[in-house]
């Protein structure tokens, strides 16, 4: 059984097909990750699995359960975007706290869940300042802290290393890998950038205009790609 399954997803806009038809299982543990051009459907096929956004057609199934119908907030998936959505009157540890507290868990609970993120993103000494006292690199790790606070079945991460430099960006890959082993969570992650595409995943796929155009092992499309749009992503000489 797969952590994820999608069964053939649509998504239309007015008139507008943007996904169309999609296929995919990720299987408990897998690092997936998507790439494809800007407009592709990537944030949108996200959104759709969070149940931020209604499928037109087709099933979303977490761990063999069908959720379509199913509130993001007991979907039991987490959510780290480009833009680290932090809320900025809110304390890190109040920030990385909310969702449990929004769940009714107890303070207890709640103290213990966000020490425990803030230890291993090595957010304790950061933990009662605001958003605004907070680089762009600490900011990523409190959206990240807050997503594993919440113990979630499926981590879902939207370009979430775009906004940071260069050496940031592979300080904080590094850390997402290392949390991926560490909570042997199941991960779906968005990238324009070929090189966290290659490091990060077990698998790739790539999405063309709403479509998966090819799926397999970095290695597989790099040796394999089945075109030159598969090639052009994954950098494959020709
Ligand atoms: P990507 O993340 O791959 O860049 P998106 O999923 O954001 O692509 O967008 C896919 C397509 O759907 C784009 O053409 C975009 O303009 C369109 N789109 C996304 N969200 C909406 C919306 N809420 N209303 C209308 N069109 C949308
Ligand atoms: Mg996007």
């Amino acid at each position: 059984m797969g952590a994820l399954t999608l069964t053939n997803i649509t998504k239309q806009f007015g008139t507008v097909d943007v996904i169309k038809g999609v296929d995919l299982t990720v299987e408990p543990g897998e690092f997936c990750v998507f790439v494809g051009p800007s407009g592709c459907g990537k944030s949108t096929l996200l959104r759709i699995i969070a149940g931020l956004e209604d499928a037109t057609g087709g099933e979303i199934a977490i761990e063999g359960r069908r959720v379509n119908e199913v509130a993001p907030a007991k979907r039991e998936i987490a959510m780290v975007f480009q833009s680290y959505a932090l809320y900025p009157h809110l304390t890190v540890r109040d920030n990385m706290g909310l969702a449990l507290k929004q769940a009714g868990q107890d303070k207890a609970t709640i103290a213990g869940a966000t020490d425990r993120a803030a230890g291993m993103l090595a957010l304790g000494a950061l933990l009662d300042r605001r958003p605004a006292e907070l680089s762009g690199g600490q900011r990523q790790r409190v959206a990240i802290g807050r997503a594993i606070v919440r113990t979630p079945k499926l981590f879902l991460f939207d370009e979430p290393l775009s906004n940071l430099d260069a050496a940031l960006r592979v300080q904080t890959r590094i850390e997402i890998a290392r949390l991926h082993r560490e909570l042997g969570a199941t991960m779906i992650y968005v990238t324009h950038d070929q090189v966290e595409a290659m490091t990060l995943a077990d698998r790739i796929v790539v999405l063309r205009a709403g479509r998966v155009e090819q799926t397999g092992a970095p290695m597989e499309l790099y040796n394999n790609p089945a075109n030159t749009f598969v090639a052009g992503f994954i950098g494959s000489p020709q």
